[in-house]
């Protein structure tokens, strides 16, 4: 198998920008992760793979096992299963893998780094990154991905809004469910459960994952056994500190459709955080719950979380069926059902809670141009069709469920990648570059013209933001690069 030709532009532009070393030669990646991600930087033209004593023990082993077999095509989908144990990729049948792998073992000798957050974390202080060198994650993301802190970001900014704007202002922050800290805020959270009596409230460690430790409760005494201890990690008999929970309350009337409940993953990519710039993936899915939604059983994780790490335990989980809608097609459903005006604003709520979040930590995160990272926001709609925001992920996850999810998974991270734009092959100023849209540069972005670019999008749309509407980013690329490539032609002829 060969390379794939290289796209218009590529490592033509030269000189165009000041890159430091990157030009005309190849670019140098690692990657910690051995699913989605892998393949996606494999086949990428010109990308070239180096190992180093940063990468992890597995990984280092398995690119030896590579290298031996150098010449072979090798992609991440035969590599067995991801850091969580999850399942295969299914074989990508788009766009061929990279056949040829060789390795470097200098370690600042890299690029691009997919690191995980555990290396950064026991890295970032003590490196110097050179000023071609591109890594995922900000050193404190934690601030937004974390359950405890997001919120308490968030209602920070909340109460410094409504003493410099008034509370109207204020009100926009209203996409949170009222949640608290445990243990540190017990008693406050005490009194607002007596004052509201009969509501059901979540329970959720505050820096798990994957639906792992919550539970829903209506009785104070249910969480008596968690006041005792019971639900500390047995995996960790020596903490000392009890671990951090959130309390919140819970959503007793999400949107149902078919009767089930589900969630929004939506990916936005940030590449700087002051100044603050966005970009919005149009694709996503919404994750269902596999069991129609009922308040009599609170104690069912298959009918109350919509992970998809908990719903295909179910016993009656059915693999072909599996439980996601495209983002796009939930759009379209909605649309069909309640017209697109409403729709219209609903997203536009979605995009509210994607800059207002942001803006929450903006302050706080180390900016460091370098840095980037790709969020996956979950957002829930209740049966009026307001957005709430869930929980914000640093690592979303790139492990495929089946072979849609794959080529939607595939196309983020591509994107990502264009985004970023390694190989210099864009103007800097585009405001589209295949899914991913730009919504947020210093201030909001309006489209060109939003009613050409999404057909349910209503023409009133003046923000440049399309989640959920039509995208072909095979063609949009194509057209980007080349008009890019022609007009640095014109700027050096
Ligand atoms: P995790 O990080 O473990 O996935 P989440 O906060 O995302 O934790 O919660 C897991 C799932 O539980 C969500 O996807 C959602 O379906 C459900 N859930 C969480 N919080 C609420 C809430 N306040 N109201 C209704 N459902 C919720």
């Amino acid at each position: 198998m060969s390379k794939p030709n290289r796209v218009p532009g590529y490592m033509q532009s030269k000189g165009n920008r000041n890159r430091g070393p990157i030009g005309d030669r190849e670019i140098r990646y690692k990657c910690s992760m051995t699913n989605t991600i892998l393949d996606v930087l494999r086949a990428r033209p010109g990308w070239q793979e180096v190992a180093g004593p940063n990468v992890s023990a597995q990984q280092q082993q398995q690119q030896q096992q590579q290298g031996a077999t150098k010449g072979s095509a090798v992609s991440s989908t035969q590599q067995g299963k991801d850091k969580s144990g999850s399942s295969q990729n299914p074989a990508p049948n788009k766009e061929p893998t990279n056949t040829t792998t060789s390795f470097k073992t200098s370690d600042g000798d890299w690029d691009f780094f997919w690191c995980d957050r555990e290396w950064l974390h026991a890295n970032y202080d003590s490196m110097f990154l050179q000023e071609h060198q591109k890594i995922l994650h900000f050193r404190n993301h934690y601030e937004l991905t974390r359950k405890n802190l997001m919120v308490k970001n968030l209602k920070r900014l909340r109460k410094q809004t409504e003493r410099e704007q008034g509370k109207k202002e204020a009100e926009s922050f209203d996409f949170f469910p009222t949640t608290y800290e445990l243990p540190s805020e017990y008693h406050i959270f005490v009194e607002e459960f007596k004052r509201l009596p009969g509501i059901i409230w979540i329970m959720k460690p505050a820096a798990k994952s994957q639906g792992r430790g919550i539970f829903l409760f209506r009785k104070l005494k249910d969480i008596t056994d968690w006041k005792k201890g019971e639900y500390q990690p047995l995996t960790d008999p020596n903490r000392e500190v009890p671990e951090t929970y959130v309390v919140q309350r819970y959503i007793e009337n999400p949107y149902l459709i078919g009767g089930r409940k589900f969630d929004i993953r939506v990916y936005v990519l940030v590449v700087s955080y002051n100044p603050l710039k966005v970009w919005l993936y149009r694709g996503g899915f919404g994750r269902f719950s596999n069991s129609r939604f009922s308040l009599d059983s609170i104690e069912d994780t298959y009918v109350h979380l919509t992970n998809v790490a908990v719903q295909k335990t179910a016993p009656d989980y059915d693999p072909d069926k599996g439980c996601k809608w495209a983002t796009q097609q939930l759009r379209q459903y909605l649309a069909a059902k309640h017209g697109t005006e409403v729709v219209r604003k609903v997203f536009q709520g979605i995009d509210n809670i994607i800059i207002k979040s942001l803006h929450s930590v903006q302050k706080i995160i180390i900016n460091d141009k370098h840095c980037f990272e790709m969020y996956g926001y979950d957002i829930l709609l209740d049966a009026n069709l307001k957005p709430w925001l869930i929980e914000i992920n640093a690592s979303p996850s790139l492990t495929a469920s089946g072979k849609e999810d794959y080529d939607l998974k595939y196309g983020v991270l591509n994107d990502v990648l264009n985004v970023l734009d390694l190989e210099n092959r864009l103007t800097g100023k585009e405001k589209r570059v295949g899914g991913f849209d730009l919504i947020w540069d210093d201030g909001p972005v309006n489209a060109d013209d939003g009613s050409m670019e999404c057909s349910i999008n209503s023409s009133a749309t003046t923000s440049n933001s399309f989640l959920g509407c039509y995208c072909d980013r095979k063609k949009q690329l194509r057209d980007i690069f080349t008009a890019a490539q022609a007009l640095k032609k014109t700027a050096t002829s």
